[in-house]
């Protein structure tokens, strides 16, 4: 059934319905038709949901929405055929993640996926509902940067969709986007909007820093000048939310050196990716990404370059 599913969701993307509601939609009438009503958001819910212990920590791994990665991100793909054969139709069918992060105290959201207000309709608003979690329980907003994608569910109506969370950005991230050359541009407008209606709730943070109790912000540049990733660590588990290090991680985990367009020093980005996945292969870290389904820890490849241990 799930790999039925699964067929019926890209051939709906790759068709023009690009929206994450075309999987959900999906999702959600085979829900209709197996389950009673009660029990249809939950399904509906679930599967775009992974619950992740990391010692005393929660962390749960939401799919905000899907997202088609067309083989164009990537030059010179024609020319490399193991790299064309991961991508069918030369397409990826990719996903847009969030996290959250629930402790004694505090109820956190890494990243904000699409949102409502994108024209996408992304989903982290249902699973936090479905947690239990309304978004004016939501204490903190970290973000790994500022993309679109990341951001646009920061906004709903142009408003602060999330109205009592403290927005946490590196300084280098945050002052790229504000007073960045670019900043004429739609994306950078979209970051000011965010930034206006968050405005005096704003934190901005230095590298290394624990920035609150377990969790440590670290410089990843390349896909943005101050991208950064996250770890989350308690009793002797860790886990690390990489962010951008990677859009189709099939290709980029096994060919480290293999930026795309969206990387905006594509050699910066490709020596942080292959750093930050030795790293991760060596220290048996759980990595979670904004644009890859599996959750896990990470080992060299036999082949070249790394992959999931299982
Ligand atoms: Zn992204």
């Amino acid at each position: 059934m799930k790999k039925a599913i699964c067929k019926f969701n890209l051939r709906m993307l790759v068709s023009g319905c690009c929206c994450a509601f075309a999987a959900l939609g999906a999702e959600a009438a085979w829900a209709q038709q197996t389950l009673p009503q009660s029990a249809q958001t939950a399904a509906q819910a679930d599967s775009f949901m992974q619950k992740i212990k990391i010692g005393s920590l929660v962390v749960y791994s939401f799919i905000d929405s899907k997202q088609i990665f067309s083989k164009t991100l990537f030059e010179n793909i024609d020319q490399k055929p193991q790299c064309l054969a991961l991508m069918p139709e030369g397409e990826f069918a990719g996903v847009v993640k969030t996290y959250f992060l629930q402790s004694a105290d505090r109820k956190i959201l890494f990243d904000a996926g699409w949102g409502k207000s994108s024209g996408r309709n992304g989903n982290t608003l249902e699973l936090l509902a479905k947690l239990g979690v309304q978004r004016d329980a939501v204490t903190d907003i970290f973000l790994t940067h500022m993309d679109s994608d990341h951001i646009s569910g920061l906004l709903t109506n142009g408003m602060a969709t999330y109205p009592r969370a403290v927005l946490r950005v590196a300084k280098k991230e945050f002052d790229a986007w504000m007073k960045g050359a670019e900043r004429k541009t739609q994306k950078n407008e979209l970051a000011r909007r965010v930034a206006k209606a968050y405005e005096g709730r704003i934190e901005l943070f230095r590298y290394g820093q624990e920035v609150l109790k377990g969790i440590t912000a670290k410089a990843a540049f390349g896909h943005t000048p101050g991208h950064t990733l996250y770890d989350i660590d308690s009793d002797g588990v860790g886990m690390t939310i990489v962010g951008d290090l990677m859009h189709v991680t099939p290709i980029q985990m096994r060919w480290t050196d293999y930026s795309n367009n969206y990387d905006g020093n594509p050699q910066e980005a490709a020596a942080t990716r292959e750093a930050v996945l030795k790293e991760m292969s060596q220290s048996k870290r759980i990595v979670g990404g904004m644009h890859f389904e599996q959750v896990g820890t990470i080992v060299k490849s036999a082949d070249g370059g790394y992959k999931f241990s299982q």
